[in-house]
């Protein structure tokens, strides 16, 4: 049975702290036209020949030529390459790797650092219960997984203990995301916890110290806007951190209504 959001955050021990206040400015603006949203997203990329996800699994493509052929994949030989990727150590355990999931021409894009045991199992990020108190973040801003919104990691492939992932292997894995990002072309990006800001920003300081800072992702012409704010998993276990993410949630909608108005 599925809940209804009030429920949701009830359940998560949400509400009413988290209950959005005032009602949306703005219904979800056409990044693309009602006739264009109606089909599926097109992919924008040329095709790239199925030898360019295999030199890249096998790591036969130097850094800069890998880089620049992940840099034409669409979005199958994207999931195609990066279910075959050994360019870190992930791959030694990995039982398959978590590409993302949700909608491919969303204007939200949230990323987390790496997929968990549950994750791994289920082939999707942000499942158990941090995944649940995800969905409960997203439904207090109205959103919902895979409406409109997408969800990533900074890694593909699960770490071991579920250890953060270390500067190397986010920097291996940072061509998959930059892509993603390409593709999605996103209104704006969440990042979720220390290390997604290290992954996208290369920032390394503490997540409370990057909180709040106006942040961009140049992705070609565009700066796209960037809010950091803490992992799910580090707001289950530090209860009076969630005040703090609900007000970075709300500048996020604030800087979305921005977006769409440009
Ligand atoms: Fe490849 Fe990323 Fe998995 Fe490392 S984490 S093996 S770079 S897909």
């Amino acid at each position: 049975m599925s809940l209804t959001r009030d429920q949701m955050l009830n359940e998560m021990g949400l509400s009413p702290q988290w209950k959005l206040r005032e009602q949306p400015a703005v219904a979800r603006a056409a990044k693309k036209s009602p006739m264009v949203a109606s089909i599926a997203p097109p992919d924008r990329t040329p095709v790239v020949k199925t030898l360019a996800v295999e030199a890249i699994a096998s790591s036969a493509a130097s850094g800069a030529e890998r880089e620049e052929q992940i840099a034409q994949f669409g979005w199958d030989q994207l999931r195609q390459s990066i279910a075959a990727c050994r360019a870190c150590g992930l791959c030694a355990e990995r039982k398959q790797a978590v590409p993302g999931v949700g909608d491919e021409n969303a204007d939200w894009l949230f990323i987390g650092e790496g997929p968990g045991t549950d994750e791994e199992v289920q082939g999707e990020p942000f499942v158990g219960p941090a995944g649940k108190l995800l969905d409960a973040m997203l439904a207090a801003i109205d959103l919902k997984r895979g409406d409109d919104v997408y969800i990533a990691n900074a890694v593909k492939c699960r770490p071991p203990d579920n250890r953060p992932p270390e500067a190397a292997e986010m920097a291996a894995c940072a061509p998959f995301l930059k892509r993603q990002i390409a593709l999605i072309q996103p209104r704006l990006i969440v990042l979720l916890g220390r290390a997604a800001a290290h992954a996208l920003l290369g920032e390394e300081g503490l997540l409370a110290s990057l909180r709040g800072k106006p942040f961009t992702y140049r992705a070609g012409e565009r700066d796209i806007p960037v809010v950091v704010t803490y992992h799910p998993a580090y707001l289950l276990r530090t209860l009076p951190d969630k005040s703090k993410a609900w007000e970075d949630l709300c500048r996020a909608r604030a800087l979305m209504r921005v977006a769409k108005a440009d």
